[in-house]
Parts: structure tokens; C-alpha cells; sequence
């Protein structure tokens, strides 16, 4: 089966590539997140992907656009449910460019990952399989997701610390201390005590 893999970065994709040939499946990367913020994270996990190429080659259409506007487009000052028009963003344009280009199924190594919505992602995806008339390869590769951590660590690639747009990276740091000033993190915790408290309100 000649399939498009969209691929979200280079940790998730890491162990399952070598199961994907070992399925005779062949597998042309997909890189297009516009959903990656800010434009230096973009690169860097770009540049991930290609490093690990160099170890484990397989081709790779690689969209570096930055796409900040379109991605915030799309999403719409949604809050919480920004994820769903990320995915569908990322799954139709994999869709359409699979179809254009003679691909017998796509998918995403998004459905790979222990931190993203796996169920309503697989819905995104056959909801785009009717869109663009080409079938949608659901696969689960979740098992294999220590695999990918031990790849990476061992290819010395990058890893990311949160989703990749501005506002997941915001969740994943706003209750920590990090790059504050050592005189500003009793102030910090008592702050966020407040808050926790009630004591804002
Ligand atoms: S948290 Fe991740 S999946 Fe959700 S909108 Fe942001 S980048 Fe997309």
C-alpha cells in the first residue's frame, strides 16, 4: 500500500517507521503543522525529522511554510476546543494532498501519541476519508511510544515539551517557575495559593 503519513514530529514516528516497512507499507512522510509555535519551535522540529531521516531515511514532503495565520484561522479563539479544528486542519490538507497525488491512504502519526485526543482524531480521520474520496489507514501505534522516547534519547533528537501552538505551550508552563528570578518565585507561590484559595475572587 502506498500510504501519506502525516507526521507531527520526529519522536512519534520514530520506532513505528521501522514497523511500517516491516509491513511492506510504503510510507512517504507528511510534514505540515502550522500548528507549531513559535517559528524558531517550527525549525527545530523540522530539523529533528531530518535528522532522524539521516539514520532511518524515507522520503518526506516537508510543508515549511510557517502557518501561524492559518492555523489561527482555524481555530478561532476557541479555547479547549481549539484541538479538534488543529486536527481536522491537518488531517484534511494530508487528505487532499494524498488524493491529488495518487497515494492509496493516509494517516497520522498523531493517532500514535499517549498525549493526544486518539478517538477524535480516528473520527476526524474517516470524516476526511468521505471528504476527499481517499481511504483512511487508522493505525495505532500507542504501544510503541517508549520505543520512540528510546529512539529519540538515543539519536539525540528533540524533543518537544508541549503540543506545539501558543496556547499548549502556555498550559504547560504557566504553573511552573521556570526563567522566573529567584526573588520572584515566593511571590509566584503565594500568587497561585491565592488563586487556588479563592483568594483573587
Ligand atoms: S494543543 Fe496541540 S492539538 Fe491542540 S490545538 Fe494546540 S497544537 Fe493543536
Amino acid at each position: 500500500m502506498r500510504l501519506l503519513l502525516h507526521i507531527c514530529c520526529a519522536v512519534c514516528i520514530a520506532a513505528p517507521i521501522k514497523k511500517l516497512k516491516e509491513n511492506g507499507v510504503e510510507t512517504t512522510g507528511y510534514f505540515y503543522n502550522p500548528n507549531i509555535h513559535p517559528f524558531i519551535e517550527f525549525r527545530r522540529r523540522i530539523k529533528a525529522l531530518k535528522v532522524l531521516m539521516e539514520s532511518e531515511p524515507f522520503e518526506t514532503v516537508f510543508c515549511e511554510d510557517y502557518g501561524l495565520r492559518e492555523y489561527l484561522e482555524k481555530v478561532d479563539f476557541k479555547g479547549a476546543d481549539r484541538c479538534a479544528g488543529c486536527y481536522d486542519l491537518r488531517l484534511n490538507a494530508t487528505a487532499k494532498y494524498a488524493k491529488e497525488n495518487g497515494f492509496e491512504a493516509f494517516s497520522t502519526t498523531m493517532l500514535f501519541s499517549l498525549h493526544q485526543n486518539h478517538e477524535q482524531i480516528k473520527s476526524i480521520g474517516f470524516d476526511s476519508e468521505k471528504e476527499f474520496g481517499i481511504k483512511f489507514e487508522y493505525l495505532d501505534y500507542r504501544h510503541l511510544a517508549k520505543d520512540c522516547q528510546e529512539a529519540a534519547k538515543k539519536k539525540m533528537l528533540y524533543k518537544q515539551s508541549y503540543c506545539g501552538c501558543v496556547f499548549s505551550e502556555y498550559e504547560r508552563y504557566k504553573d511552573t517557575t521556570k526563567h522566573l528570578r529567584k526573588q520572584d518565585i515566593e511571590a509566584f507561590h503565594k500568587r497561585n495559593t491565592n488563586v487556588n484559595a479563592g483568594g483573587d475572587a
